[in-house]
This record gives C-alpha cells, sequence and structure tokens, in this order.
C-alpha cells in the first residue's frame, strides 16, 4: 500500500487492532491500515456498517452533538451562509445547520442514508462523491468533512474538490480521529476511534496539517477534545477531567477539529 500524503510505501509497524496491522509512513508519519479491504463500495449497500438503526433511533442525540459543532462553526462563518456537509448521512448535521439559519447542502454516498435525509428530514441531499455531485466553483461559505476523511481512499483529491467549491474566503472544516491522542497511546489497539475496518488513514495533528498546508489551506483555529464526558464517583471524574483539559493542551485529545480558509491560488 502507498502512503497518499507523499508517496512513499516504505513503512515501519505501528499498532496491532484486532485481525490489522495499522503501520506508520517512514517518510511523513501518516498511520495507515495497512491490511484495509473494505473499498469504498462498501458504503453502497444497506448496511451502513451496520449502524443504520443507530443513525435513526439517537437522532436527537446526534443533533444536540451537531447543534454544538454548528455554533463552533458559526464563530468563523455566521448564517446566513451557504453550507455544503460532504459524508451528511441521515442530514443530522444539516438539520443543526439549518436551523441555525444556514443554507444547507449535503452529498452521502450511502443510497439509504441520502433517501432518509431527503425523505424524512426534507433535506437537500445528494447521493453520491462530492467528485460526483459535480457541484460549481466557489459555491460554499462552509464545507464541512466531518469523519469522512479517515474513509476514503484518496483523501487530497477530496480535500481539493471541497476547496474548489468553496469560495476564495470560504471556511474548511474538518473532524477525524486523532491517533496521537492519549486515549490511542493508552488503549493501542483497544482503542474505539481505530475501526481498522473502515478507517484506511489515521491522522494526527501534524500529518492533518502537512495535507492542509500541501493544498493551500491556513488554519484558524484547531482543537482536539476528548469524546466523552467524564463519569464516575467524584474523584474518578476529577481525574478524568485533568487529563481530559491536559489531552486539549497538548493537542491529544480523541477528536480533532480543524477550521482552515483557502488560500487564494493568486500567491502561487
Ligand atoms: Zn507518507
Amino acid at each position: 500500500m502507498i502512503c497518499f500524503l507523499c508517496a512513499s510505501n516504505d513503512s515501519r509497524p505501528f499498532l496491532k487492532c484486532g485481525t490489522h496491522d495499522l503501520v506508520q509512513c517512514s517518510q511523513c508519519g501518516l498511520i495507515r491500515t495497512e491490511t484495509f479491504t473494505c473499498g469504498e463500495t462498501a458504503y453502497e449497500g444497506g448496511e451502513y456498517f451496520n449502524f443504520k438503526n443507530q443513525y435513526v433511533s439517537r437522532w436527537n442525540e446526534f443533533l444536540s452533538m451537531f447543534r454544538t459543532l454548528v455554533a463552533k462553526i458559526a464563530i468563523h462563518r455566521p448564517p446566513p451562509a451557504r453550507l455544503l456537509d460532504v459524508g451528511t448521512g441521515v442530514g443530522a448535521l444539516l438539520a443543526a445547520a439549518r436551523e441555525a439559519g444556514y443554507r444547507v447542502t449535503g452529498t452521502e454516498i450511502s443510497p439509504w442514508a441520502a433517501a432518509f435525509a431527503r425523505e424524512e428530514k426534507k433535506q437537500a441531499v445528494m447521493t453520491g462523491t462530492l467528485a460526483e455531485a459535480s457541484l460549481k466553483s466557489g459555491q460554499y461559505d462552509v464545507v464541512v468533512l466531518n469523519h469522512v476523511l479517515e474513509h476514503v481512499g484518496n483523501p487530497r483529491d477530496l480535500i481539493v474538490e471541497a476547496k474548489r467549491v468553496l469560495a476564495d474566503d470560504g471556511v474548511l472544516v474538518i473532524g477525524v480521529p486523532n491517533v496521537a491522542s492519549l486515549m490511542c497511546a493508552l488503549r493501542g489497539g483497544r482503542w474505539v476511534s481505530l475501526r481498522p475496518e473502515e478507517h484506511i488513514w489515521h491522522f494526527s495533528p501534524a500529518t492533518l496539517r502537512a495535507l492542509l498546508r500541501e493544498i493551500g489551506c491556513n488554519e484558524v483555529a484547531f482543537e482536539a477534545r476528548e469524546n466523552h464526558a467524564p463519569t464516575g464517583g467524584r474523584i474518578k471524574a476529577l481525574i478524568i477531567r485533568v487529563i481530559n483539559q491536559a489531552a486539549v493542551l497538548l493537542e491529544r485529545g480523541e477528536a480533532m477539529l480543524m477550521f482552515a480558509r483557502k488560500q487564494m491560488d493568486h500567491h502561487s
């Protein structure tokens, strides 16, 4: 397997996760699932990695999570603005964004999820990849790629296309798991966000920044938070809270969220 970021095929072992081998590119440090077999066609089936019912039954939970994300987006580009969510699933982020006053569109490669978003939630969702949607250049003020890059064969091609459909001062929003997180260091192959059966690429703050730099986007904000709120008794919750704070400060929280602005091409 070849590293999409630097095109090297030289790697060293990183972690074993179940039956999968994760390796680290010797040249650029990007981690990948060397034994990845799934392929993007997997999303076309009805299973959608067996989470179909969960996405629908936990709609309110997702909606509330995405309201938080939309509030963060609004800091960088407040509504009304044109927002595109790539890989929108059943459209919960679109619902939260529309409620906040954005003009929203989505793309989704799972036919059942796209149909659910259109029919049940009345969202403007195109079935297929972003490239297949053949959108006009400069059409959107915000493009969201939330937990998408780690799933696709070539994240660079996807970001380049996302940048093309962004307006000149548009904001790109990228969410990916952080393989350099404390949780991953602590749990190793048992860290829940590795999911090697679905995730080809495992980004760290360094490799995500390398990708954005290369395609010509300027970072405007970055955070790496923990996914889960502290639970358990007072002492345990306090310890978790301290660890979470440290993880955020060190950019070692589990979930990375990057806001970037498109660089104007006339510089180059
Ligand atoms: Zn590489």
